[in-house]
């Protein structure tokens, strides 16, 4: 079985990595100059042309484009091709306002296919799999992106799209499905429905998951990991810059590979802009150095994270990037304090909880209140209030630990909280500031 899907690409040396870049970068400053007037009007405001941009070295000089500017530019002012030469569009799940949409030629979409397909094969997939993708058909990119992918490796697909669950399940035992494509928390969702109908991890096909589209935790990897008995592989993407597979996780499972031949990355500190040395923790900033019908210059992405170009036992040299800690703009300030959702979910699970929470916050007499609902498992829940008191304070105590202020627990009964076929819904803000 291939260990790569393009093994002179994914493990070329670190040098040929950056020539390439260069030159590419290059030609991408020119053609979006050229061609987006919205962009090339950022430029001039910050005294650069193209000339200014000789390797990836002087990438530091060109300015940002924010989702703001997405927005404004909305729809067709990013556009960097004649309408004529693009195939389709996707459009963002819109998490944190307004949608925005990004155009593909066709050989856009050959070259997320491919990257897609890199994943796959990462993840141990080949042309004997059955690929079952149960993340969203549609305007989302995860459907889209991992069936080129699957179509590219030769995986025999089956694009169940999300929801359903009965029939998601019928599908993957009936066609033994061997990789699962989903958000993780569907994932989790359907592991728990998979043993609640009494399939144990032994009688599942699956051997592998390729879950991302959403922040998700090591714990709860391994809960999934366990319930399914399969290994549980991470994909990382956003459709400003293309889709699932800008980056992705190899057997290693320290870290995401990222595509760096189409996809150049920096992490910059997100108060001053100021690019970061490798390894410090920062915002993501990517730019997409193939794409005709969208280019992307330095574009934000809010996920903050760090960098890695140690050497990875895989083989692959492209650069890793850690598991997002969550937006810059999912940071969460309660009474002052940074909390990340992905802080709570770690000490959830490591309480013996599942991945189904809610964090609600309000506001009373000018001070944020802070609750974290969560579900207790069928093994927790019984009818002993001292038991469950306890629980709660065990719960409260660690929270408070890692978080540095207290939340009131709500403990409810399990399946209680409404799950999600797409991004789970786990912060909600009555707070109107
Ligand atoms: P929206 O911004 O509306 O959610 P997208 O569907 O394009 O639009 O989502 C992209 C975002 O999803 C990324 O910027 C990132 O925040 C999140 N994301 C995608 N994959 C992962 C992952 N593997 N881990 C954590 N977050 C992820
Ligand atoms: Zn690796």
């Amino acid at each position: 079985m291939a260990k790569y899907f393009q093994e002179e690409i994914e493990c070329a040396p670190r040098e040929r990595i950056r020539a390439m870049q260069d030159e590419k970068l290059r030609k991408q400053v020119r053609h979006v100059w050229e061609n987006v007037p919205y962009y090339r009007k950022k430029m001039e405001e910050k005294g650069v042309t193209p000339e200014d941009i000789s390797s990836t070295s002087d990438l530091h000089k060109l300015p940002f484009l924010s989702k703001a500017d997405l927005r404004n530019a909305y729809p067709y002012g990013l556009l960097a091709c004649p309408l004529k030469d693009c195939v389709r569009i996707h459009s963002t799940s819109g998490t944190t306002g307004k949608r925005v949409i990004a155009f593909y030629t066709q050989a856009d979409i050959d070259m997320w296919s491919e990257c897609a397909a890199r994943a796959i094969v990462a993840a141990g997939g080949g042309p004997e799999d059955v690929c079952q993708i149960s993340y969203g058909y549609g305007l989302f990119t995860g459907g889209a992106g991992l069936d080129g992918g699957s179509h590219k490796v030769g995986c025999l697909t089956v694009p169940t799209s999300s929801g359903n669950t009965d029939r998601q399940i019928m599908f993957l035992m009936d066609l033994k499905a061997t990789i699962l494509c989903c958000t993780p928390s569907y994932a989790a969702y359907l592991g728990e429905s998979l043993k609640e109908r009494g399939y144990k991890p032994e009688d599942i096909p699956l051997k592998a998951g390729i879950f991302g589209a959403e922040p998700w935790s090591e714990e709860m990897r391994r809960d999934i990991e366990q319930t399914l008995g399969i290994k549980a592989y991470d994909i990382y993407g956003l459709t400003e810059i293309s889709g699932p597979g800008v980056a992705f996780e190899c057997s290693a499972q320290q870290g995401m590979h990222i595509n760096e031949d189409h996809f150049l990355v920096e992490t910059i500190d997100p108060d001053t802009g100021e690019t970061l040395p490798e390894g410090t923790q920062g915002e993501l900033v990517f730019t997409s150095l193939d794409k005709a019908a969208f280019p992307l210059l330095r574009y934000r992405t809010r996920d903050i994270c760090t960098l890695t170009r140690e050497p990875c036992s895989c083989g692959r040299t492209h650069v890793r990037m850690a598991k997002p800690k969550g937006r810059s703009d999912d940071m969460l300030i309660i009474r002052g304090v940074n909390v990340f959702p992905s802080q709570i979910e770690t000490v959830l699970m490591n309480n013996g909880y599942a991945a189904n929470y809610q964090i609600i916050i309000g506001r009373v007499n000018n001070t944020d209140t802070f609750e974290v609902k969560v579900e207790m498992t069928p093994d927790m829940f019984t009818d002993n209030v001292g038991e469950i008191d306890e629980r709660r304070k065990a719960l409260s105590d660690d929270l408070k630990a890692m978080l540095g202020i207290k939340a009131r627990i709500s403990l409810v009964a399990p399946k209680s909280i409404t799950r999600s076929e797409g991004k789970a819904v786990r912060v909600i803000d009555n707070r109107k500031l």
